[in-house]
């Protein structure tokens, strides 16, 4: 298959905003690619050539990237420089360097998808000395048999900058329709991609072994399986209701949610993105060999830090000293954690999800052996809602945030947040509302002392229905002056020239972002703005929801996705139930 071929659908999804005129493009692509480089093509198409939890990055810097085009086009690095002061984007300076080249070589050859993944595959792996002038002799390499159109993608996606917009769940329909003819079977194929996070690997199997292979895909240990989250309510006795009367109640402890692969003696930890984060808890993966007694297993927990001399649990931040690349030992040292598990996924070649989760929490206990820091949550089993408040507070007494309440038959819900996992967090005086998630999205410049930085950052919540992001407040307060001079190290990498496309937003930003930080705010209430997007026309006509004096609470959610964060729905139940207290707190 020729490069050229996805190439010229990728021109023809740039040009739409359409979800299904989207889809139906990548139907064309995915029908008419040969089975054996489904996975590749998929892949290629998300920007990637591995999915996300590999961590394998092309990862060119742009500078590097200027080299080669340079020895390819035979045209100064200045003059590409100054190109892309005017042309903005770097795969459109290929693309016009590519053009302006008399012709194409005499033995030139069409470059095909698996020379062009082949080569990519090389300047990701290239490590060690020497392996920057080897990615540079790579990538030139490829540049010089690459048509204008081709030169710009390849750019685009050696320099991590495809932005097809192509989210996942479309590709999933692109493949549901184009190996089964059908969407009816799209919850089969979402379901396997929730058991691996790996969207190639789905198409491979819908490529080689159809409806049925689809239907049997397993829990295959290594893949990071997506994780089931909570729901949110105020009041124990509409969640036992919703739960089933009965209900398993346990800390909801305030670290950072793992999920533990065993595979004989190695050790793979996954956190709630996906992202491999074995190497920064070797303490966590030692003591998981050790104490899971199957020779295969997923588990699900939390790692918290704790305090060694008062052995009290300490807030989430304080595994922010565990993400480092080097130093870990110390590090390991100094922030000691405790695990504490709560599922099973999978143990011995027996995928446990659709098991009720009383029962996957026996079998949990009964394969770890625990000790002081690997461990189990603290649970009860009741249905008497004084008892399990007295549980909450005894919770929140020993630093955790609330409770989590689980269904007892309910099935592990992968890549869900649905009502089997009910969250009770602190809940505040009638008038302040709850810290919530917001994801940073465009940012003011500051003046005197903040003329350095940033003034404020734009925040926004995530609109799951229409899969956006829409503005709730500008956050000024509640940074600390370190935090300040760290803004613009946090967020240049991720400033883009025009508003993100799926950002929504009637204020204009001095800068924009991709939507990638997600960070914790508390504010006095929830108001309705005519400047602020977030439900927008949903309370009332002409005006949005905003949080009214907005502060950061100190917390940087790295470890949330900006799908994670708190939805427009929440909001608006949030904003409903304030509504309620209020009119309660009058009568
Ligand atoms: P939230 O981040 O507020 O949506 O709450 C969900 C998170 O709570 C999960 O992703 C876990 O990291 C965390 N958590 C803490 N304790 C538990 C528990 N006992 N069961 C499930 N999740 C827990």
């Amino acid at each position: 298959m020729n490069y050229n071929e996805i190439v010229e659908v990728y021109e023809k999804i740039e040009a739409t905003s359409s979800r299904i005129k989207m889809t139906n493009l990548l139907v064309g692509l995915f029908t008419k690619t040969p089975k054996e480089l489904i996975d590749k093509v998929v892949y290629l198409t998300q920007g990637k050539i591995y999915p996300d939890y590999y961590g394998i990055e092309l990862g060119i810097a742009e500078k590097m990237a200027i080299k080669a085009m340079s020895i390819a086009y035979g045209v100064g690095t200045k003059d590409i420089e100054r190109l892309l002061g005017k042309l903005g984007d770097l795969g459109l300076v290929a693309q016009e360097l590519a053009s302006r080249k008399k012709q194409m070589s005499l033995f030139y050859k069409p470059l095909t998808v698996q020379r062009v993944y082949e080569i990519f595959d090389k300047i990701a792996k290239a490590t060690g000395e020497g392996s920057q002038d080897l990615k540079i002799r790579l990538l030139s390499g490829l540049l010089a048999d690459a048509k204008p159109k081709e030169a710009k993608y390849i750019i685009r996606t050696v320099t991590g900058n495809m932005r097809l917009g192509i989210a996942d769940m479309t590709i999933l329909d692109a493949l549901a329709i184009a190996f089964l003819k059908t969407k009816k079977y799209r919850d089969v194929v979402e379901r396997a991609y929730n058991l691996s996070n790996d969207l190639g690997d789905v198409a491979r199997t819908l490529a080689y072994e159809g409806l049925e292979g689809i239907k049997k895909y397993k829990i295959k240990p290594g893949k990071p399986i997506r994780m089931m989250l909570a729901q949110r309510m105020e009041n124990v006795r509409e969640i036992l209701l919703k739960v089933g009367g009965k209900a398993a109640c346990e800390w909801k402890y305030d670290g950072e949610r793992v999920q533990i692969h065993k595979i004989n003696d190695e050790i793979i930890l996954y956190s709630r993105r996906a992202e491999n984060i074995t190497e920064q808890y070797p303490d966590v993966c030692e003591l998981a060999k050790t104490s899971i007694k199957a020779e295969e297993a997923v588990v699900e927990g939390e790692i918290v830090a704790y305090n060694p001399e008062t052995l009290e649990l300490l807030p989430f931040q304080e595994l922010m000293h565990r993400r480092r690349k080097y130093g870990i030992e110390e590090a390991m040292k100094k922030y000691p954690v405790i695990t504490f598990l709560f599922d099973a996924l999978y143990v011995d070649g027996e995928d446990l999800t659709q098991k009720p989760f009383i029962e996957r929490r026996r079998k949990l206990e009964e394969i770890v052996s625990k000790n002081d820091k690997f461990t189990f949550s603290n649970m009860i089993i009741s249905d008497n809602p004084e008892e399990i408040e007295k549980f909450f507070y005894e919770a929140l007494e020993n630093g955790c945030e609330g409770l989590m309440i689980k269904a007892l038959d309910g099935v592990y819900q992968a890549g869900a947040r649905g009502w089997l996992w009910i969250k009770l967090k602190k809940s505040y005086e009638s008038k302040i509302i709850e810290p919530i998630d917001v994801v940073v999205v465009g940012a003011f410049f500051g003046k005197g002392r903040r003329a350095k930085t940033y003034g404020a950052l734009l925040a926004a919540v995530y609109n799951k229905e229409k899969d956006i992001f829409e503005t709730i407040c500008k956050v000024g307060s509640g940074f600390t002056d370190k935090d300040l001079e760290k803004l613009p190290e946090i967020f240049d990498k991720y400033r883009i020239k025009k508003r993100h496309a799926r950002v929504v937003s009637e204020l204009e930003a001095d800068v924009w972002f991709t939507p990638s930080v997600v960070i914790e705010i508390i504010g006095d209430e929830l108001t309705l703005s005519p400047v602020h997007t977030c439900a927008y026309g949903v309370i009332r006509e002409g005006v949005g929801i905003a949080v009214r004096f907005p502060r950061f609470t100190g917390r940087w959610r790295f470890d949330k996705a900006p799908e994670d964060a708190t939805t427009t729905k929440e909001i608006i139940e949030m904003y409903k139930a304030q509504l309620k207290r209020i009119e309660e707190s009058s009568s």
